[in-house]
C-alpha cells in the first residue's frame, strides 16, 4: 500500500505534525506515544506505508526485524534491555491508527 495523504503516521514521518524523535534512519522513525502507558512509551513505524503487521511482514520482512531491534535499543537505553512489544491489529484489538506500529513499553517494570 502507498502512503496515504489522510494517514496521521505519515504526516507525522513527514513533519506535517510535530511529534517528539526517539529515533530515525532511512527506512524507520520512532516517536513518543501522546498518550503513555508506561514511563517510557514509544512508537516505531516504517517510513513506509502499510496497514499492519500482517501487510508488513508479507512485503518487507527485513523491515519487520528491523523494527524489532530498533525496539530492542531504546529499551537497552531505557531500562536494561526489558521491555513489550505490542502490534495491535485490528479495530476489535484496538488498532486506531493504520499504519503499522509497534508499540515500545519499557522504562519501568511493567505489570504482567
Ligand atoms: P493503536 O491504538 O495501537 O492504533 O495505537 C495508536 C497510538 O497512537 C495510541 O497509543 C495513541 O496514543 C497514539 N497517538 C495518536 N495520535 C498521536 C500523535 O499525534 N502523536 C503520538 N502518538 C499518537
Amino acid at each position: 500500500m502507498s502512503e496515504s495523504s489522510e494517514c496521521l503516521f505519515c504526516k507525522i514521518i513527514a513533519g506535517e505534525i510535530p511529534s517528539t524523535k526517539v529515533y530515525e534512519d532511512d527506512t524507520t522513525y520512532a516517536f513518543k506515544d501522546i498518550n503513555p502507558k508506561a514511563k517510557v512509551h514509544v512508537l516505531i513505524v516504517p517510513k513506509k506505508h502499510y496497514a499492519n503487521a500482517a501487510e508488513l511482514a508479507s512485503a518487507d520482512p527485513e523491515e519487520l526485524a528491523h523494527i524489532v531491534s530498533v525496539a530492542q535499543h531504546i529499551a537497552d537505553e531505557a531500562f536494561h534491555g526489558a521491555y513489550r512489544l505490542v502490534f495491535n491489529t485490528g479495530l476489535d484489538a484496538g488498532q486506531t491508527v493504520f499504519h503499522v506500529h509497534a508499540h515500545v513499553l519499557t522504562g519501568e517494570k511493567l505489570d504482567e
